[in-house]
């Protein structure tokens, strides 16, 4: 079997919960923890506007060019591991870039508006 591919996630949660489904699938621990390389999260989100700020006028909105960026979340290596381990019910103390802590940067850089945070519950 091969699922080396990268799975769509969007937080810490859904990779448990992915584990979890193919555990379901009858997929076992071993053949996820050989074959998993990578869970990566993508969002889409509004840039801040250089010229206007968080709110862009109509019309600036239509002559902007580039007016989203996409935020990505990998996890991978030991994280991943961590996950994986955590999944079988081991206590696991680790930490990456979550998709709340990347959304963060790309406001405090400027480029995204405050309301990308919005629905983090953070
Ligand atoms: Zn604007």
């Amino acid at each position: 079997m091969n699922i080396d591919v990268l799975i769509s996630a969007f937080s810490k949660v859904s990779v448990l919960c992915f584990v979890n489904d193919y555990i379901e699938f009858n997929i076992s621990m071993q053949e996820i923890e050989q074959t998993l390389v990578a869970v990566a999260a993508q969002r889409l989100l509004d840039m801040r506007c250089p010229f206007c700020g968080d709110e862009c006028t109509v019309i600036c909105r239509k002559l902007r060019g580039n007016r989203r960026v996409s935020v990505y979340e990998l996890l991978y290596g030991q994280a991943l591991h961590h996950v994986v381990n955590e999944a079988k019910g081991r206590e696991e103390t680790y930490s990456y870039p979550t998709m709340p802590d990347l959304i963060k940067k790309g406001i405090a850089l400027g480029y995204l508006p405050m309301k990308s945070l919005e629905g983090w519950n953070i």
